[in-house]
């Protein structure tokens, strides 16, 4: 495991994720596991030695800004790209999946912020879509809708989500309700690693507050989570592993009882650079 690249200027609150489990944790396989990874596009570096766990019943956060190497990150978790240098293990096997139904049938799923969903098709429609259930044999094979319909209600209610009618078009649904029911979607399917993108970037407090709110039940269902996010105080309301990643390096990793939320939070918005910021600006050369 290499130590991540601190230029945080913070000592004794970087606990390497592979050596500072929380709580439980310690000694469990992850149920995914990244260990000094990189990823090149030509003479581009997106990601540079980074390393991180997932763990069930267990959020791993991972922030940072635009241009940060987060995509890549999920690029490489999801199967959509493979990455050139260091380890990526699942369940403690050396990985490569060739694709996103690789990492899939192998328990990775990942929710993108543009959900893929059919606006027009009722909800139980877009829960199932691509592997509907059917009925009667031969000629007589016909959709399950009724068993469609009974699963999602049900399943969306074992989340908390009490959706009066699964018939309606998943179109009319909030952004926020949208999410939960691809969350709730992946778990039914039988998701181990859920990986989300950005899941509340789009949304308002109260809309992200509901969303965060799926997100713990996903974790308390056993799954372990990857929760991609810029905002520190989003992830620290549900994380309990914080990967800061900056230009594609990993530039602090933490387990929740190492950090606070205000020193996630100034790591985030640039650390000792805002602090250097700050003197140039008052002319401290002190
Ligand atoms: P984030 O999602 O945090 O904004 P990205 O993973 O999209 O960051 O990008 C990290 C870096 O890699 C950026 O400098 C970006 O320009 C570069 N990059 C990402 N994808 C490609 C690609 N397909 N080809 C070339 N460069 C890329």
């Amino acid at each position: 495991m290499t130590r991540p690249t601190d230029d945080t200027g913070t000592t004794g609150t970087t606990g390497s994720a592979g050596s500072a489990g929380s709580a439980g944790s310690a000694g469990r396989t992850p149920l995914v596991e990244l260990d000094d990874v990189s990823k090149y596009y030509g003479n581009v570096r997106a990601l540079e030695g980074v390393s991180l766990e997932v763990h069930a019943g267990d959020i791993t956060c991972v922030l940072g800004d635009n241009g940060a190497g987060k995509s890549t990150l999920i690029k490489i978790i999801s199967g959509l790209h493979q990455h050139d240098t260091g380890t990526f293990r699942i369940d403690g096997e050396d990985t490569r999946p060739a694709s996103p139904r690789d990492a899939l049938d192998r328990g990775i799923a990942t929710v993108y912020q543009d959900l893929a969903v059919v606006p027009l098709m009722p909800v139980w429609r877009n829960f199932f879509l691509g592997s509907e259930p059917r009925k009667g044999s031969g000629p007589f094979k016909r959709l399950d809708v009724d068993l469609m319909r009974r699963t999602t209600h049900a399943e969306l209610l074992r989340m908390g989500i009490d959706l009066r009618d699964v018939d309606q078009p998943i179109g009319t649904l909030s952004g926020g309700e949208r999410q939960c029911v691809a969350i709730a979607r992946a778990v039914h399917f039988g998701a181990k690693v859920l990986v989300l993108d950005e899941p509340t970037a789009a949304l308002g407090v109260k809309q992200s507050g509901v969303v965060l709110k799926y997100v713990a039940a996903a974790r308390d269902a056993g799954l372990g989570v990857v929760l991609i996010t810029h905002n520190p105080h989003h992830a620290y309301l549900v994380g309990n592993r914080f990967v800061l990643l900056k230009r594609g390096r990993m530039v602090g990793s933490h387990t929740r009882e190492y950090i606070t939320l205000d020193e996630l939070t100034r790591q985030m918005a640039g650390g000792n650079e805002l602090d250097d910021l700050r003197h140039e600006l008052q002319g401290d050369t002190a």
